[in-house]
């Protein structure tokens, strides 16, 4: 069955807030295996995000997904981002996850990040 989002989300922001405590306070072998989870959780969260999306029209590698917490019009909410980690200016946006994965499969890029 699918992880839920929101589920992940929430274990990803525990464990990146234990490792920051950790960094500070306790002995480094604790801290890389709290650092080990944040990537574990990173990578559970991506796939999750880009379930449903298709590989890279150019590279063919599987895109990866972040979520990005937004304040829009006073609300706190989430917005996803589905992009190549080869083709940097494949980048695809949605106000919902939905809305992301369509965009990328749709090849509707955000604009290019000026250099
Ligand atoms: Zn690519």
């Amino acid at each position: 069955m699918a992880e839920p989002i929101e589920e992940i989300a929430v274990s990803l922001a525990k464990a990146r807030h234990d490792y920051q405590a950790a960094v500070a306070m306790k002995p480094i072998a604790e801290a890389a295996a709290l650092a080990d989870k944040v990537r574990d959780l990173t990578q559970r969260l991506s796939s999750a995000i880009v379930r449903g999306a298709n590989a890279c029209p150019d590279c063919e590698n599987l895109p990866v997904g972040i979520q990005q917490p937004a304040v829009i019009r006073g609300q706190h909410v989430s917005t996803f981002e589905v992009g190549c980690v080869v083709c940097h200016d494949h980048r695809a946006f949605g106000l919902t996850l939905d809305d992301a994965v369509a965009n990328w499969n749709a090849s509707k890029y955000l604009p290019r990040k000026a250099s």
